[in-house]
């Protein structure tokens, strides 16, 4: 069975930066539940960081490839420098993804951690830039595919797509 790996706020887990939940109500996510597919997982606490904390951004609009090779930081408003958090975590969720051999994750849209298409731009304005979180784009890079709360559609497009179905077993095959 394919798991997938799923922003832990959008399933009803309060880690986010405020203390609260994200949860998605999408039936497809729920039927997955169900059947034991998903691995619930939040970088930033796995990263170290308390909840409630407070906000963090990329900084100058950049996103999370450009702070996996060290030419951008993530920060906090009051200028703290949040980044090794951010790094362990996304390493940890891609350790996790790894564990389970998971090729596909969910992931929390705007987040500076887990935002698949879009983030912050790192003024704290509400203004976002097409980029990717650190999480996202650690998992992007190492061939997980990653969607957003709003494309599970698609994600489970994806995952009946790539389905691997098992090789037949030469023992049990015969010829005539
Ligand atoms: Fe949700 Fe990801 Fe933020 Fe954790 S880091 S609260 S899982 S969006």
């Amino acid at each position: 069975m394919d798991r997938i790996l799923v922003s832990a706020c959008l399933l009803g887990s309060r880690v986010r930066y405020d203390g609260r939940a994200k949860t998605s109500e999408d039936t497809l996510l729920a039927d997955w539940r169900a059947e034991g597919r998903l691995v619930s997982f939040c970088p930033e606490v796995a990263g170290g960081l308390p909840v409630p904390r407070p906000p963090a951004e990329i900084e100058r609009g950049s996103g999370g490839n450009a702070v996996l090779d060290g030419t951008a930081r993530v920060l906090r408003p009051d200028g703290t420098d949040v980044t090794p958090a951010f790094v362990t975590g996304a390493h940890a969720a891609l350790a996790t993804a790894r564990r389970h051999g998971i090729r596909l994750a969910i992931l929390k849209e705007g987040s500076p951690s887990c935002g698949p298409l879009k983030i912050s731009d790192g003024t704290f304005s509400g203004h976002t830039t097409p980029e990717q979180g650190v999480t996202a784009a650690l998992l992007t890079a190492h061939g997980i595919r990653v969607f957003n709360e709003h494309d599970i559609a698609a994600a489970a497009t994806y995952l009946a797509q790539t389905h691997q179905k098992p090789d037949p077993s030469p023992e049990n095959s015969t010829s005539s």
